[in-house]
């Protein structure tokens, strides 16, 4: 999936974000920023809603891509729920008007503290891990005088053919119960009068990039239903995890039609209601990640141009050796263009965003967007070397807000505390 091509694009060489040329946004806020596009963010939302319009089926945007407030009051407009791996994220999608009986809570390690908080709030639906979980939770809910009502989620044991470190639907990844141990899951559910076992979950990992992973999981999925059906078990709900990948480079990303169709295909004959958690898919076209060259300079092997974003800001490059797209806010007249590694300023090697692409001749001072940056990015930022967090701004037509301001040094310092011991 992709922006339409008109949200974020050249007009005159100016890189425009809807009606908003990005360049003078660079004086007002400082540099490094995130910005966002309301339209790309609403398309790619309605892509999902629209495909499954004709079936019962609630797409719950997964905040961890994403968590910031404005992103999640705009999904819940349009009729979001939410996805949700920690009582902050919870509290962050209520907080945003995401009601929680629209809220999945998943996750591996959830807490007693968080379990009870979400079972008070009255989410949804809990997706179960574990026997252990199961017990935990049928413990909260019975001194709560509750039922939570729980999927099962199960690892299907799939790979899903993209980066190791966001693969998490095979036997040696921690996530779900094997296949085989969801009848013991449903039968265990049933002797425990705090758990309502209605549902399957499966997440088989993020930036899928072919439909055969996804098909060969649900099919797994689908046959369990029935498996579990004759054993007297009652299903109504199938949570079918992510979503689809993103053109981040080269990548050909199936389109959401076939996705659709492959999901109708396998979920029809078993008359379930649908939940769908996609996260990337939904934000990360509509964000761009925009940085200031600070110096520029050559060794006998590179060009290097160093840039004020740094890992810090953006992690993806370091931690899933992604590529994205590096393009200037002003295309310059000369179209001569050179091979360049655009590096941050943290001091580690992998403070890199980009090796051997090409670019115009850049000097101190050029700003440059580093593409397809809104998921993912933000959230997995730190004050890494002490820098601080790139402020966040969203677009909606000609319109700009920050949506996040940059934090200060003296916030940052404040959190510290010195043992009286060390004197003041
Ligand atoms: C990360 C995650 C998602 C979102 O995946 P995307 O690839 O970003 O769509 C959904 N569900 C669960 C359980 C996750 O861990």
């Amino acid at each position: 999936m992709n922006a339409p091509v008109d949200v974020i694009n050249y007009k005159n060489g100016v890189l425009y974000m809807e009606e908003m040329p990005l360049h003078p946004l660079t004086s007002k806020v400082g540099t490094p920023f995130y910005c966002y596009s309301t339209a790309a963010l609403r398309n790619a939302y309605l892509q999902y809603s629209r495909a499954f319009a004709d079936r019962q089926a609630l797409i719950c945007f997964a905040v961890k891509a994403n968590c910031n407030p404005s992103l999640l009051r705009l999904f819940g407009q349009l009729g979001a729920g939410a996805d949700v791996v920690s009582i902050g994220e919870l509290r962050f999608a209520m907080k945003a008007g995401i009601p929680a009986n629209k809220i999945v809570f998943s996750g591996v390690g959830k807490t007693k503290t968080e379990l009870t908080e979400a079972l008070k709030a009255g989410v949804l639906q809990i997706n179960v891990e574990s026997e252990s979980e199961l017990k935990l939770l049928d413990s909260i809910a019975q001194s709560l005088s509750l039922v939570a009502t729980v999927a099962i989620r199960v690892n299907p044991d799939v790979d899903a053919g993209t980066h190791k470190k966001i693969t998490t639907g095979k036997y040696n990844t921690k996530f779900g119960v094997a296949c085989e141990d969801a009848l013991d899951m449903f039968m265990l559910a049933g002797n425990l009068p705090g758990v309502a076992a209605r549902g399957l979950a499966v997440h088989i990992g993020s930036q899928l990039t072919s439909l055969e992973p996804f098909e060969a999981a649900f099919t797994k999925l689908a046959e369990l239903v029935v498996e579990l059906r004759t054993m007297g078990q009652t299903i109504t709900r199938l949570d079918l995890g992510g979503g689809l990948g993103v053109k981040y480079h080269n990548e050909n990303i199936p389109a959401m039609s076939a996705y659709a169709a492959m999901v109708k295909k396998i979920t029809d004959p078993l008359k379930v209601q649908l939940i769908f958690e996609p996260g990337r898919s939904l934000v990360a076209s509509g964000g761009v990640l925009v940085t200031e060259v600070i110096h520029t300079k050559q060794n006998p092997e590179r060009r290097f141009a160093i840039v004020d974003a740094g890992m810090n800001d953006f992690k993806r490059t370091a931690l899933y050796d992604a590529i994205h797209r590096i393009v200037p806010l002003v295309e310059p007249k000369l179209s001569n263009k050179y091979s360049y590694d655009v590096v941050g300023p943290v001091c580690e090697s992998t403070d890199t965003f980009a090796t051997d692409v090409l670019l115009p001749e850049l000097k101190s001072g050029d700003r440059l967007a580093l593409l397809d940056a809104g998921a993912y990015g933000a959230v997995l930022s730190s004050n890494y070397n002490v820098r601080l967090t790139a402020p966040e701004i969203l677009v909606d037509g000609a319109k700009f807000a920050v949506i996040r301001k940059r934090d200060t040094y003296d916030e940052l310092l404040a959190a510290y505390r010195q043992p009286n011991w060390l004197g003041l």
